[in-house]
C-alpha cells in the first residue's frame, strides 16, 4: 500500500498585471486552442465516427494532415492536448447517450428479456454497435462474435437494430463548442524561470512572460486560465500526492451541511461555525458593488480592482472552509464519512454575473474539499440519497417535525436538526443499497 497517490489541482497566479499585448498573445493561443477542438467535435463527434475514436494515435496523425496546426500557428505543446481533450468529451457524451437509451430500453414494456439483453449487449460492445450505427460488418474476437450469434438467434435482430439506430438519432448531439478562456500546455510549452512562466505563442520562439506570484515549479501538463477582465491569469496544474493513511482513523462519521453551521457531525459536534460571516463578507460586498457598478458604468475605470478585492475575499472564504475541513479529519478521525448527496449544479461560478446563488456554488466548493482531503487521507466519503433525510426520524424511523432548528418525533426523540441528519447519513451509508461510495478505502 506504499506510495499510493492522489490527484490534487494545484493553481499559480500571476503576480502583477497582465500587460494587454500579453494577454492578447495568450488568448490567441486559447482561441487556437478552441478551434482545434471544435474541428474534432465536428469530425469524431457525429454517429458514423463512434468506431473511429480508437486508437488516438490514428486520430493524432490524421489530425497532422489536416494541416490545422499550422494554419492555426499552434505548438504542438497545445495542439495535441486539444486533440485528447476533445475526444474525452466526445467519449462522455456517448457514455451518457448510451445511459440515456439503456434505460430506455429498460423501461419499454413491448421488449422481452431476451430483446433487452440482445440490446444491452450491442450497447455494450463498442465494436458492434458501432457496426450497428452504420449498418456495417464488424470485426471482433471469436468469443464475442460467438456471443453475438447466440443473443441474436432469439430475437429479431433487424428490428432491433432499427430501433438501437432510431434511438441514438433522437438523443445524439456534438459535445457544445469549447470556450476561448483556457488553454492547456505540455512541458515542450512552456518554462519556468525568472519568478515566473515563459509560455510558448502563436508564433514560433517567441514566448512571452508572465511573473507569478510563487516560485514553484511543476513538470506536468498545465492548464492556462486566461482573466482578460481582470487582467490576470491562473495556472492550473495536476500533480500527485501520496495519501496519508492514518491507522488511528475509524470514527463512522455522519455529516450534515449548512448555511450557518458548515458541518455538523451525528454526535452534535460543529465545525465551520464563522461561515456565514465570511460568506457574508463576500456576498454584501459583492451585491454593493454590483449596485454601483449597474448606476454608473459608463464612468467606470474598469473592473480590475474589483476583481482583486473579490479574489482576495473569496480566497479567504476557502482558506477558512479548508481549515475547518482539516480541523474535522483530525478531531473525528474519521475511517468513512457519510453526506447527503445533492443534485450537482452545472453552473460555474461565473466571473460577471452576481445574482448566481452564491448558496449552491458554496455548498459545491465545501463538497469538493471534502471530497478532496478525503481522499488524500484514505477516507472512505460516501454519499447518501437525500430523500426525507431531514424529517425522518434518526432513531424511530418515523416522520418528525422542524422547528426553530429543532427535530422532534412522536417517539420522543428531540435533537438539533442538523444532527439529526447527519445521524440519517451515517444510518443510511451502512446501508448498501443507499450508498454511493465517491472513492473507497484503500485494502
Ligand atoms: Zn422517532
Amino acid at each position: 500500500m506504499a506510495n499510493r497517490t492522489v490527484t490534487k489541482i494545484v493553481r499559480q497566479y500571476s503576480a502583477a498585471t497582465v500587460p494587454s499585448e500579453v494577454m492578447e498573445k495568450l488568448q490567441a493561443v486559447a482561441n487556437g486552442y478552441c478551434a482545434v477542438k471544435n474541428y474534432v467535435y465536428q469530425r469524431y463527434g457525429g454517429i458514423r465516427s463512434m468506431g473511429k475514436l480508437h486508437p488516438v494515435y490514428t486520430v493524432q496523425n490524421e489530425m497532422t494532415k489536416t494541416g490545422l496546426r499550422k494554419a492555426l500557428g499552434l505548438s504542438g505543446a497545445s495542439f495535441y492536448p486539444a486533440v485528447f481533450e476533445a475526444l474525452v468529451d466526445i467519449r462522455n457524451q456517448w457514455n451518457k447517450e448510451k445511459h440515456i437509451v439503456g434505460k430506455r430500453i429498460r423501461e419499454n414494456e413491448a421488449f422481452s428479456d431476451a430483446d433487452r439483453h440482445y440490446l444491452r449487449f450491442l450497447l455494450s460492445v463498442d465494436v458492434i454497435f458501432a457496426a450497428v450505427l452504420n449498418r456495417q460488418a464488424f470485426q471482433a474476437s471469436e468469443k464475442i462474435r460467438e456471443r453475438y450469434e447466440e443473443l441474436s438467434r432469439s430475437v429479431d435482430a433487424p428490428r432491433l437494430e432499427n430501433y438501437l439506430r432510431r434511438q441514438v438519432r433522437k438523443v445524439h448531439a456534438k459535445p457544445k463548442a469549447a470556450t476561448t478562456d483556457f488553454f492547456v500546455a505540455t512541458m515542450d510549452g512552456y518554462r519556468y524561470a525568472d519568478h515566473g512562466i515563459y509560455l510558448a505563442t502563436t508564433e514560433r520562439r517567441k514566448r512571452v512572460f508572465v511573473p507569478l506570484t510563487d516560485n514553484n515549479r511543476y513538470t506536468r501538463q498545465i492548464e492556462v486560465r486566461l482573466f482578460p477582465e481582470g487582467k490576470r491569469i491562473e495556472l492550473r496544474v495536476p500533480i500527485n500526492v501520496r495519501i496519508r493513511e492514518h491507522a488511528d482513523y475509524h470514527a463512522e462519521l455522519g455529516l450534515a451541511m449548512g448555511m450557518r453551521v458548515m458541518l455538523t457531525t451525528h454526535e452534535g459536534n460543529t465545525y465551520g461555525e464563522d461561515i456565514e460571516k465570511y460568506h457574508q463578507n463576500l456576498t454584501a460586498w459583492m451585491r454593493e458593488e454590483h449596485e454601483k457598478y449597474q448606476k454608473n458604468h459608463l464612468a467606470n475605470p474598469g473592473r480590475k480592482k474589483y476583481e482583486a478585492e473579490k479574489r482576495r475575499r473569496e480566497e479567504h472564504l476557502h482558506s477558512y472552509i479548508n481549515k475547518e475541513i482539516n480541523r474535522l479529519l483530525r478531531t473525528e478521525t474519521p475511517r468513512t464519512v457519510c453526506i447527503m448527496k445533492f443534485p450537482q449544479g452545472n453552473r460555474r461560478y461565473g466571473e460577471k454575473s452576481v445574482s448566481y446563488s452564491v448558496r449552491s456554488w458554496q455548498r459545491g466548493y465545501i463538497r469538493k474539499q471534502l471530497m478532496q482531503k478525503c481522499k488524500e487521507n484514505a477516507v472512505e466519503f460516501v454519499e447518501v440519497f437525500g430523500k426525507d433525510i431531514g424529517i425522518e426520524c434518526s432513531q424511530c424511523g418515523g416522520i418528525g417535525s422542524r422547528k426553530d432548528g429543532m427535530f422532534t418525533c412522536a417517539c420522543g426523540y428531540s435533537v438539533p436538526e442538523k444532527q439529526n441528519v447527519a445521524q440519517n447519513a451515517k444510518k443510511r451509508g451502512l446501508i448498501p443499497a443507499k450508498r454511493d461510495i465517491q472513492n473507497q478505502r484503500p485494502g
